[in-house]
């Protein structure tokens, strides 16, 4: 018995990165868990227990996985999948805006309003959004993607003021420079050694570490940390 046996935990973007990680802690404390993904082979994957596929990018497949919610009825869901596009802000398309919010922004928040319902039915649910530090702080480049992050610590805040007193926690995680694709493909390496020269811990951090936070925030010993939008930067956005 593990400590999440018994719960259904649906969490976003979980072949990769920070939402494999997560999806893994879950796993291996006995929850149910249910990932997404957009592309990945996850045919082999067997820290999930079920797989949906969904690219956000359409309104159609996040409508889906909305319906896909509302019939599995998750106790804790983890809004994880994300997208970044770095451009000056002169040259942000207006098309990669909206993509970026769709993914980053929308889609959490139809996830979110598809799995209230059977939570409050249950008087008990828990709700991760994955933001970031540039949900916290912005720098030159960061527009469309810091736009999204911040929306999404909004609309957290928002949704755990109606619904804390009714069994709710939600709470937002802002990571730093974590060691994924995203940040390999958004950085490269000369860029990750800049940042990383700026990251008072001085280091990535790994996916697990991420995922130990939201495990423990979804836990009965998280009695009062609730419409929180906490860093996980080693440090960064305070130095
Ligand atoms: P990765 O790029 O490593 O993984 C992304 C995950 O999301 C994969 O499972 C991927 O599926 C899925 N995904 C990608 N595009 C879409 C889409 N259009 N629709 C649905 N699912 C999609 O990302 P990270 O683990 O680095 O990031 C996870 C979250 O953490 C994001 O919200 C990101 O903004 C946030 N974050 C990351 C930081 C970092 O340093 N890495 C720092 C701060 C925040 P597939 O494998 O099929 O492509």
């Amino acid at each position: 018995m593990g400590k999440y046996s018994g719960k259904k935990v649906y969490v976003t973007g979980a072949s990769r990165g920070i939402g494999k990680s997560i999806a893994q802690c879950f796993y291996s404390e006995g929850a149910h868990v249910i990932g997404t993904y957009k592309n990945s082979e996850v045919g082999s994957e067997n820290f999930c227990s079920e797989w949906f596929q969904s690219d956000f990018e359409s309104i159609t497949n996040v409508q889906e996985c909305a319906d896909h919610i509302r019939n599995i009825q998750p106790d804790i869901l983890i809004n994880n999948a994300g997208i970044n596009v770095n451009a000056p802000f002169l040259e942000v398309e207006l098309n990669n805006f909206q993509k970026i919010h769709q993914v980053n922004l929308v889609a959490p928040f139809l996830l979110c309003q598809a799995a209230l319902p059977s939570m409050l039915s249950k008087g008990w649910g828990r709700i991760v959004n994955i933001s970031s530090i540039w949900g916290k702080v912005s720098m030159s480049g960061r527009a469309a993607y810091s736009a999204s992050k911040f929306a999404l610590d909004g609309l957290t805040l928002s949704l755990s003021a109606e619904f804390a007193r009714r069994g709710i926690v939600a709470n937002c995680i802002s990571p730093g420079f974590i060691d994924t694709d995203l940040t390999r493909q958004n950085l490269g390496q000369i860029g990750i050694r800049d940042l990383v020269a700026r990251v008072p811990a001085s280091r990535l951090a790994m996916p697990e570490e991420i995922a130990k936070l939201v495990l423990w925030l979804c836990s009965d010993e998280n009695t009062f940390v609730m419409g929180q939008n906490i860093s996980i930067d080693g440090g960064f956005d305070r130095a």
